[in-house]
């Protein structure tokens, strides 16, 4: 089975398309999409059907009430005092509000100079192409990395702060992903490391890579285990020791982080070793399967 249809078929299993189509249905409107906004603008405070209704400015009423009750109950939730967004509601502004860059599938921005390349020491590009940042190296053309990020992220800052800010988007996607969210539903996701399972490993060293996997929506998502551990005390002690302060450098950069010695011993409590070494100080680390620090020691 490849890789996207085991994607598409977990993702059936949890998430119905019909459900789907019901939820995208709901929004799908102007004038919901306005009257989410409204709401959005007042929240946390209700405001009452008399108020949203001339703040729409819409003459019908009967239409303004129509859609109103659509949104009602998993965008919009009806107190005492008025209206007010759930959840749901909120979350959908975000959608809305990103979704309003429609210049997402043409927006093409930089090449602008990205660092140090791990491999050969050339100049690193990035470029932000059909909704993906890919970072390559000008010389020995290795690709360093690559991911979808919302056009709203790279499109609000000047182009050539654009590494900086897919940096600190990995930063916070690897975080979010090793404490157990979703990036995509917020559910729960679980780690696995590819080389102790049957999951086609996708780094370009086998023993490194990790598989999150979420169990709600099916969301799959590859990392290097370097950058799963980055968060970790021990990992971010011991490279601020070495001065390297993580949100002041581009992640792709910490080559000794992403490419460590690792010894992989499988048995009935399976362990990764990895062995990180910078200017000559040494932080040894041992993950379960589950890819969980359970021991770390400097040397
Ligand atoms: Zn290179
Ligand atoms: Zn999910």
């Amino acid at each position: 089975m490849k890789r996207d249809e085991r994607r598409d078929s977990v993702a059936d299993e949890q998430v119905p398309i019909e459900r789907l189509e019901e939820v995208f249905g709901l929004v799908a409107n102007e004038l919901r999409i306005e009257i989410l906004l409204e709401l959005w603008e007042q929240y946390p405070d209700p405001i009452t059907f008399a108020d949203l209704h001339s703040e729409i400015g819409i003459r019908d009423s009967g239409r303004f009430n129509y859609h109103l009750n659509v949104l009602h109950p998993s965008f919009v939730r009806k107190t005492d005092d008025g209206y007010r967004l759930t959840h749901a509601g909120r979350e959908a502004i975000g959608v809305a509000v990103s979704g309003s860059f429609t210049e997402a599938d043409t927006l093409d921005l930089g090449p602008v100079p990205a660092g140090c390349c791990m491999f050969c020491s050339g100049d690193l590009a990035a470029r932000y192409d059909e909704g993906q940042v890919v970072v390559t190296c000008t010389e020995c053309e290795e690709l360093i990395a690559k991911l979808p990020i919302s056009p709203v992220s790279v499109s609000t800052v000047e182009p050539d702060r654009m590494p900086e800010v897919f940096s600190n988007h990995l930063l916070t996607m690897t975080h979010e992903l090793s404490v157990g969210f979703c990036k995509r539903c917020h559910g729960h996701v679980d780690a696995r490391l590819t080389a102790l399972t049957d999951d086609e490993p996708a780094a370009y060293r086998d023993a490194l890579d990790v598989r999150f996997t979420c169990q709600q929506c099916g969301d799959r998502t590859n990392l290097n285990v370097g950058g799963v551990v980055m968060n970790h005390p021990a990992v971010t002690s011991f490279l601020f020791d070495a001065g390297i302060d993580l949100r002041e450098t581009y992640v792709w950069e910490v080559l000794p982080l992403l490419d460590p010695e690792e010894t992989l011993v499988d048995g009935e409590e399976p362990r990764l070793h990895l062995r990180i070494e910078l200017d000559g100080d040494v932080l040894e680390l041992t993950l379960d399967d589950s890819v969980t620090v359970v021991d770390y020691e400097r040397a």
